[in-house]
């Protein structure tokens, strides 16, 4: 509801702003609470408790490496391609045994 005043006082124009602020916060908090309702979804990781001291060997298990640029691909966030290079993950993941034997004598 905007009042047609010829001169808006000051109070207006920063209520105005203040809303606008509001509005961009409010979209920020719901795409956080988004965010977080995804990572909810997800189970909990499963803490085994380490018999050894983890605090020397943190890398107990290996993270799946990207092919393409052989980075450790980040936790929760494996999509179909690499975050880091962009590398498609289809192209070598899903090949069956025997045809990537592409050189393969033939037998007839
Ligand atoms: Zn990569």
């Amino acid at each position: 509801m905007r009042s047609s005043r010829p001169s808006p006082a000051p109070a207006e124009d920063l209520h105005a702003r203040l809303s606008a602020r509001i509005a961009a916060l409010e979209d920020r908090v719901r795409r956080l609470e988004a965010r977080l309702l995804l990572e909810g979804r997800k189970p909990p990781p499963v803490r085994s408790r380490p018999s050894v001291s983890a605090a020397t060997v943190r890398v107990g298990r290996a993270r799946p490496r990207c092919p393409g640029c052989t980075l450790e691909l980040p936790r929760g966030r494996r999509g179909e391609s690499c975050v880091w290079c962009g590398f498609v993950f289809a192209a070598v993941a899903r090949r069956p045994r025997g045809a990537a034997a592409k050189t393969a004598r033939k037998t007839r």
